[in-house]
């Protein structure tokens, strides 16, 4: 018998059973909004984001909470009183607020009954003054920054200094990248620099190059690790030298945001092909790594269309550990 609480980000298949609680008047810490007519196709929504997060107890529901990333809200907290702990909602608002941060958003608010404001204001929470129309709600929001750590307050501010807009990861729906702690050498690139990254993909990278080589497929290396201070002087230099920032943002990350700083994505490129360019996708090597790149536990981060709304860089693929690998 578990009988502790977790939580975690709620799957496709529980919408119709979430749905149904909700609509079944589970008690919300939240006001000011009409529950929808379509609650399921509401929380579908919030899926892709992770950002319906449940609080279970073995295998029942202890409370959820929903989060609107695009304006920085808390939507509702739900809580079943018979399940849930006493901790449950402060476990439920750490996880909505670790969410937000790892975008890089500085603050989360809630429209609130007043009921709970005791409750609100010792996780931090303050009343912001503005007017709900409804003595019985009440608006709180919170400076994630506040008890945030020392390096991330530091690349937050290396990013107002770049001019990056504050939006930017939450609009991308791109999270901050740790930097990798360990690095291993995986030989040189096209023009001949060194190049790095995490073990694990380090030995995937390579097991993946001699399988393609095997079936005629050469894929030959661009760049794989780099740091965020890497990052942040190309842009240093690419505003020196009078590019926009739209134009800079257009085709880099913003330092803190690539998957370079985790040491798992490698840009590649195959003879006759310029690298970085969208033409690498009319290639043997673009198929080839289409067809069997998974297999290897890489993946294509930006492919035609994403949800990132990163122009298509059929180049870049990142290295996730595979479950049970
Ligand atoms: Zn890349």
């Amino acid at each position: 018998m578990n009988d502790s609480i977790k939580v975690r980000p709620a799957r496709n298949a529980e919408l119709p059973t979430l749905a149904k609680l909700i609509a079944n008047q589970l008690p919300d810490m939240m006001a000011g909004r009409k529950r929808p007519d379509n609650i399921e196709q509401h929380l579908a929504r919030l899926i892709p984001d992770q950002s319906l997060i449940l609080a279970t107890r073995g295998n029942r529901l202890a409370g959820l909470t929903a989060v609107d990333l695009d304006h920085l809200q808390v939507l509702a907290c739900y809580l079943d009183p018979e399940t849930a702990s006493p901790d449950t909602p402060r476990q439920l608002f750490k996880a909505a607020e670790k969410l937000a941060l790892s975008f890089g958003a500085r603050r989360l608010s809630c429209t609130i009954k007043k009921q709970v404001s005791g409750f609100m204001s010792s996780m931090g929470y303050v009343m912001t003054g503005d007017g709900v129309g409804d003595d019985s709600a009440g608006r709180m929001e919170k400076d994630l920054l506040a008890k945030a750590r020392p390096e991330l307050k530091q690349l937050l501010e290396l990013l107002d200094e770049l001019g990056i807009p504050e939006d930017y990861g939450i609009k991308h729906r791109m999270h901050l990248m740790p930097e990798a702690s360990t690095l291993v050498p995986i030989g040189r690139d096209i023009f001949d620099r060194d190049q790095r990254m995490t073990p694990a993909a380090a030995t995937a990278w390579s097991r993946m190059q001699s399988a393609a080589n095997s079936r005629g497929v050469e894929l030959q290396l661009v760049s794989a690790f780099r740091g965020v201070s890497y990052q942040a002087n190309l842009f240093r230099r690419k505003l020196a030298d009078g590019q926009s920032l739209d134009k800079i943002l257009s085709v880099s990350a913003a330092p803190g945001y690539s998957e370079h700083h985790s040491g798992r994505a490698i840009d590649i490129t195959t003879p006759g092909k310029k690298p970085l360019e969208e033409d690498f996708a009319d290639s043997k090597a673009y198929q080839w790594l289409k067809a069997n790149a998974g297999i290897y536990g890489f993946k294509e981060s930006y492919p035609q269309g994403n949800r990132h709304r990163i122009k298509w860089e059929p180049w870049h693929w990142c290295y996730h550990h595979r479950p049970g690998a």
